[in-house]
C-alpha cells in the first residue's frame, strides 16, 4: 500500500511491519509494570528418565498475562524482554519463584531454569542463585540451568569461568536447543556442561527423515563420550520414543508425556505417582 507522508511524497507503507513494531512497543512499555502487577506465573514441564520411565525434573516456563490481550506468547514476551533491558528482573522472579515451588517437590525431581544471555554474563548471578537456594532450602545439585548457544557468541575465556563457577557450587548447566544456533564441536569440547537438549526440530523429524536420525543418533554418542546426558525435547508421539529409547537417549520431554501445568497440577502429578501412557507403551515396546 502506498500513501502521502504530508509532504506531498508518495511513500509505500508496509502496513504489516508497522503493526508488529507497534505491538512490541506497546508489550515493551506493558511489560515495565507487569511484574508488580503480579501478571507472570510459571508452567512447570515434566522431564521423564527413559530408563525408569519417571519423572526426573521439571523445567520452569514463564507465562504472562496480560489482563487485556490475555496469555502472551512466552518466546515474543522473552525477546521482548530481553531487547528492552527488562530481562534480568524478570528472570530473577523467574529462579526465585521457581525455586520456592521445587524445594516442595521430592529429592528426586529437579528444576530447570531457562537464563538468558544477560543474566548469564551478569558476575552477581551466582551469588543471587545461591542465596535464593539457601532461603528457600533447595540443594544446588537439584538446580539445572539451561543456556542456549548464544553464550559461544561472546569471550571464551568468561563463558568458561561463570560455568565453572556455577558448577563449583553445585549447579548442572544444560544446553538448550541444541542444533539450531552456533554449535560447534569445540565449545562442547572445552566447556564444562552436563546435558544437552536436542531440539525439537530435530526429535520432530526423527522418525521421518533418516538424516535427521543419523543426527540425532550422533548427538547422543558425543554427549556419552563426553559424559554429558541428553534430552530429547518436543516429543510429540510414541514412535519417537521408541526411536529414542533405541539410540539411548536419556531423558525426554514433549506434549507426548505431559504439557507445561500450573504449580498446583504439577504437585497433584508429583504425588499421584500418574504414569504416562506413552512412557509404558514405549518401555513394553523395548521388552518385546
Ligand atoms: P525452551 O526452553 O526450549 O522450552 C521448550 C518450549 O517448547 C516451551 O515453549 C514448551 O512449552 C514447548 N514444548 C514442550 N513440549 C513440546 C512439544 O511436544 N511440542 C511443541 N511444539 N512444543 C513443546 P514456551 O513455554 O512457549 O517457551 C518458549 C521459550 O521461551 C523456551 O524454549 C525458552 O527459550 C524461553 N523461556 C521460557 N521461559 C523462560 C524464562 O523463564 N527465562 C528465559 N530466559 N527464557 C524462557
Ligand atoms: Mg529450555
Ligand atoms: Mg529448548
Ligand atoms: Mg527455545
Amino acid at each position: 500500500a502506498a500513501k502521502f507522508d504530508g509532504k506531498g511524497r508518495f511513500r509505500f507503507f508496509d502496513y504489516e511491519m508497522d503493526t508488529r513494531a507497534r505491538r512490541r512497543l506497546f508489550l515493551e512499555h506493558e511489560l515495565r509494570g507487569a511484574l508488580q502487577r503480579g501478571e507472570f506465573h510459571l508452567a512447570y514441564q515434566p522431564i521423564f528418565s527413559l530408563a525408569t520411565g519417571r519423572i526426573c525434573g521439571c523445567e520452569a516456563l514463564l507465562r504472562w498475562r496480560h489482563p487485556r490481550l490475555g496469555l502472551i506468547d512466552t518466546q515474543e514476551c522473552i525477546s521482548v524482554a530481553e531487547d528492552s533491558g527488562q530481562i534480568e528482573s524478570i528472570g530473577e522472579w523467574v529462579l526465585n519463584a521457581a525455586i520456592r515451588d521445587a524445594a516442595g517437590w521430592p529429592d528426586s525431581v529437579r528444576l530447570s531454569v531457562n537464563l538468558s544471555l544477560a543474566q548469564f554474563i551478569n558476575p552477581a548471578l551466582c551469588d543471587t542463585i545461591l542465596t535464593s537456594l539457601s532461603e528457600h532450602g533447595l540443594p544446588a545439585t537439584r538446580l539445572e540451568l539451561e543456556l542456549t548457544e548464544s553464550i559461544f557468541l561472546r569471550d571464551t575465556t568468561d563463558t568458561e569461568g561463570h560455568l565453572r563457577a556455577l558448577r563449583a557450587a553445585g549447579i548442572r548447566i544444560a544446553l538448550d536447543d541444541f542444533g539450531t544456533g552456533y554449535s560447534s564441536l569445540a565449545y562442547l569440547r572445552s566447556l564444562p556442561l552436563d546435558r544437552i537438549k536436542i531440539d525439537r526440530a530435530f526429535v520432530q523429524a526423527i522418525t521421518t527423515h533418516p538424516e535427521t536420525a543419523a543426527i540425532v543418533r550422533a548427538i547422543i554418542a558425543i554427549a556419552k563420550a563426553l559424559d554429558m546426558d541428553t534430552c530429547a525435547e518436543g516429543v510429540e508421539g510414541g514412535a519417537q520414543l521408541t526411536v529414542l529409547r533405541a539410540e539411548g537417549c536419556d531423558t525426554v520431554q514433549g506434549f507426548a508425556l505431559a504439557e507445561p501445568m500450573a504449580p498446583a497440577a504439577l504437585a497433584a502429578f508429583l504425588t499421584g505417582n500418574i504414569t504416562v501412557p506413552a512412557l509404558v507403551a514405549a518401555s513394553r515396546s523395548a521388552a518385546e
